[in-house]
């Protein structure tokens, strides 16, 4: 069986596909996700990523070349209206606004609401929710008023509507620029438990670099185009090249540069977390030394 979840394929996208002078949104945009993967996404504004994420549940129909998800091709045409409720169900999205997206008044109606439009029974309603509520770790909060909670726990309470769905994969867009640093991290963590714990695909479309970092892969779109597809080690390796872009690296990836700059060899990766990073110093620290007792 493939392990492939996402297949694009010189796939491109215009918003007013009529006009020929448009730039596309998404232009000749391939690129392979398999399950299990934790991919971060990177670029600008307006550089193509809330299209992508939009395509990936037929939100948006794509215009040009061939996308699909789950071994189903993305075409409107080609696709039952079951078929595409499927689709919704399995591919979950999380949005910037926590506010926007509560419907109910209380937390547990408000995660109970996807599954009960896919007339969900009962029962398995109600099992659905807690297990829910309980991933995300807001079980205490089930018939609190969503309203009353903070940025961070509204954003879980958001996920775990998402995942009372059941779905296969679940994409954050900007799900923590809103929040405040407490906020994006009880999200994070969130994302990561899915990920790491439940095997989830998820797509991390973020403009934090230490949020990036933390991914498997990250993915750099500029102007409708895949621009990197990488690890983070390789992709924050190309600092110049993503300054370039408007996106900076993340403080450890800038530490090597500057260390590099002072003529004191770094080799090797790992590069991106903060532990790696105190171990580049002490080892720069270190090699000086010992090269100091050396020469002079
Ligand atoms: P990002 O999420 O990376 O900020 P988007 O995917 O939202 O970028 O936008 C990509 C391009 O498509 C931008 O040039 C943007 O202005 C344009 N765009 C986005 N949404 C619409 C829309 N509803 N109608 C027309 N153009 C749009
Ligand atoms: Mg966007």
């Amino acid at each position: 069986m493939s392990n492939v979840y996402i297949q694009a394929e010189h796939l491109s996208f215009s918003y007013n596909e009529g006009e020929r002078e448009e730039h596309p949104a998404l232009c000749d945009f391939s690129v392979t996700i398999n399950k299990g993967e934790y991919v971060a996404v990177l670029g600008h504004n307006g550089s193509g990523k809330s299209t992508f994420a939009k395509l990936l549940n037929l939100i948006l129909e794509p215009t040009g070349g061939k996308l699909t998800v789950g071994g189903l091709e993305l075409t409107k045409e080609s696709l039952s209206d079951e078929e595409i409720l499927n689709l919704r169900k399995n591919v979950g999205m999380v949005f910037q606004n926590p506010d926007n997206q509560l419907v109910a008044t209380i937390v547990e109606q408000d995660v109970a609401f996807g599954p009960e439009n896919l007339g969900v029974e009962r029962e398995e309603l109600r099992r659905r929710v807690d297990s829910a509520l309980e991933t995300v770790g807001m079980t205490k909060y089930a018939k609190h008023e969503p309203h009353r909670l903070s940025g961070g726990q509204k954003q879980r309470v958001a996920i775990a509507g998402v995942l009372a769905m059941m779905p296969e994969c679940v994409i954050f867009d900007e799900s923590t620029a809103m929040l405040d640093p407490g906020g994006r991290h009880e999200v994070l963590d969130t994302i990561r438990l899915l990920n790491r714990e439940y095997g989830m695909t998820v797509l991390n479309i973020t403009h934090y670099m230490n949020e990036a970092a933390e991914a498997d892969r990250i993915m750099v779109i500029n102007d409708g185009s895949l621009l990197m597809d990488g690890t983070p080690d390789e992709v924050f390796a190309r600092r110049d090249e993503l300054q370039a872009v408007g996106l900076e690296v993340p403080q450890c990836a800038e530490l090597i540069h500057e260390l590099r700059a002072l003529g004191i060899p770094i080799t090797g990766d790992g590069i991106s977390d903060t532990e790696s990073c105190a171990r580049l110093l002490l080892e720069a620290y270190t090699g000086k030394r010992t090269n100091e007792a050396t020469h002079g």
